[in-house]
């Protein structure tokens, strides 16, 4: 039985006295969400006190990136371990705006992932097509490609505690969600593949829908049998909403 996960991701968004101003509403709403898992990944400069904030509550920390490295001369990077100093549990790795914008490789996101684990940290490994990749037929060549590359560094038996989140580019920011079957076609070929890499830890790893997910179209997404949770951009700023979507139970079919 795999426990739906419903993150988070800030990017460049919210100060400080934001942040907490958001966990202060957000965290009463929520409290009695035990039945799934719920993280948030505000930007670097606000981590430390979310961690203090979050200390004793249902919610996670997640950072929005991090480098392989254990420690020295990366001007401007953070290590695993600072993470986990101040209370990350997660890390998202191979957002496709750092693929896109800071020319991240799979190689590269694949030393990272496989960094968190050594660090006690858990990655979550983001892939997805570009609109031209989908309308060539190229969706499955490119997904099976990130995988692969992005996963490289994950031994067998720590498979389970890697989350994908499948982040159809033409979907992140746009408004556009990608229909519950587009998104469960793809995240049935995800499954595929890593049963094909992790064998039956495969099965057991979460994968979650991104892209424009918001309160009206969490249900009829999270209701499809392999997407195992969300991760949210836009609509997670906002307390109320964020609160909605991890509990897509109470939001009903299509609105
Ligand atoms: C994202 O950036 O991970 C994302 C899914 O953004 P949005 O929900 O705004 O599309």
């Amino acid at each position: 039985m795999r426990t739906s996960i419903l993150a988070a991701n800030w990017k460049m968004q919210k100060t400080v006295s934001e942040a907490v101003r958001f966990l202060e509403a957000f965290l009463p709403l929520v409290a009695d969400a035990d039945a799934v898992e719920v993280v948030i990944a505000p930007p670097f400069t606000a981590l430390g006190r979310c961690g203090e904030e979050l200390e004793g509550s249902n919610v996670k920390l997640a950072s929005q990136n991090v480098n392989n490295e254990e420690k020295g001369a990366f001007t401007g990077e953070i290590a695993p371990a600072m993470l986990r100093d101040v209370g990350c549990s997660y890390a998202i790795v191979g957002h496709s705006e750092r693929r896109a914008l800071y020319g991240e490789t799979d190689a590269f996101i694949a030393k990272k992932a496989g960094a968190l684990l050594a660090a006690g940290l858990l990655p979550i490994v983001c892939v997805g097509e570009l609109l031209d990749e989908r309308e060539s037929n190229r969706t499955f060549d490119v997904i099976g490609r990130q995988l692969a590359g992005s996963l490289a560094e994950v031994p067998v038996e720590r498979a389970s505690e890697v989350v994908i989140a499948y982040e159809p580019v033409w979907a992140i920011g746009t408004g556009k969600t990608a229909t519950p079957e587009i998104a469960q076609e793809v995240h049935a070929f995800i499954r595929e593949k890593l049963g094909e890499a992790f064998g039956s830890a495969g099965k057991d790893m979460r994968i979650q829908y991104g892209g424009s997910v918001k309160p009206e179209n969490v249900y009829d997404l999270m209701a499809k049998p392999d997407i195992d949770g969300a991760l949210v951009g836009g609509a997670s700023l906002d307390p109320d909403s964020f609160a909605k979507i991890v509990q897509f139970e109470k939001q009903g079919v299509a609105q």
